[in-house]
C-alpha cells in the first residue's frame, strides 16, 4: 500500500484550484537534485481509501485533491482517485507524476489534471517557460490539454 508523509492546502500547484496536496512516499524516480529526498523512503501513514476520504472531509473548502507522487504504483494512484471521485463527485482530482510519459494501465477518466516530467534542474520548475514538466487538463473526451503556460507570468 502506498504511504504519505504530509498533507497541505496549496494554491499554486493547480491553477484556479484550492488543492489538498498529499505527498506520497516511496518515490522511485530519483531525480538528480531532488528537493524532496525525504519522499524516497517507503515510510509514513497508509494511504488507504478510507484514510484519503477522511483527509478530504477534514479539509472543507478544497476544490481539488492532488497526489504528489505515487510513481511506484500508477494503477494504485488511478484506483485511489477513482474512489475519491465516487465519494466526492464534485471534487477535482490531480496527480503529480515524475515520469516523462503517461504510464500504461491508468484510467484517464479518474483524473482532471496530470503533471508529467521529472525534476531537471537546468530546465527549472513549472513556473519557468524553460521547464521540461507539463501540466495537462484531462478533457471529457480523454484528450490531454497542455495548460503548463498557466504557470508562466504574463508579460506585456
Ligand atoms: S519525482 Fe519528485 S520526489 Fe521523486 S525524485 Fe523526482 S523530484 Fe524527487
Amino acid at each position: 500500500m502506498m504511504k504519505y508523509a504530509d498533507v497541505k492546502e496549496v494554491f499554486a500547484e493547480i491553477p484556479d484550484e484550492i488543492t489538498l496536496a498529499i505527498s506520497v512516499t516511496g518515490c522511485p524516480v530519483r531525480c538528480p537534485g531532488c528537493h524532496s529526498q525525504y519522499l524516497w523512503a517507503d515510510t509514513g501513514q497508509d494511504l488507504a481509501p478510507d484514510a484519503l476520504a477522511q483527509l478530504v472531509r477534514d479539509h472543507r473548502g478544497i476544490t481539488c485533491l492532488c497526489l504528489m507522487g505515487g510513481d511506484q504504483d500508477p494503477q494504485g494512484v488511478s484506483q485511489l482517485l477513482q474512489a475519491v471521485r465516487t465519494q466526492f463527485p464534485r471534487l477535482h482530482t490531480a496527480w503529480y507524476s515524475g515520469r516523462g510519459e503517461l504510464p500504461h494501465g491508468i484510467i484517464l477518466a479518474n483524473f482532471d489534471y496530470i503533471k508529467l516530467g521529472p525534476w531537471q534542474e537546468e530546465c527549472g520548475p513549472l513556473n519557468q517557460p524553460t521547464t521540461n514538466q507539463r501540466l495537462y487538463r484531462i478533457q471529457a473526451d480523454g484528450q490531454m490539454l497542455d495548460i503548463t503556460h498557466r504557470f508562466w507570468k504574463k508579460t506585456l
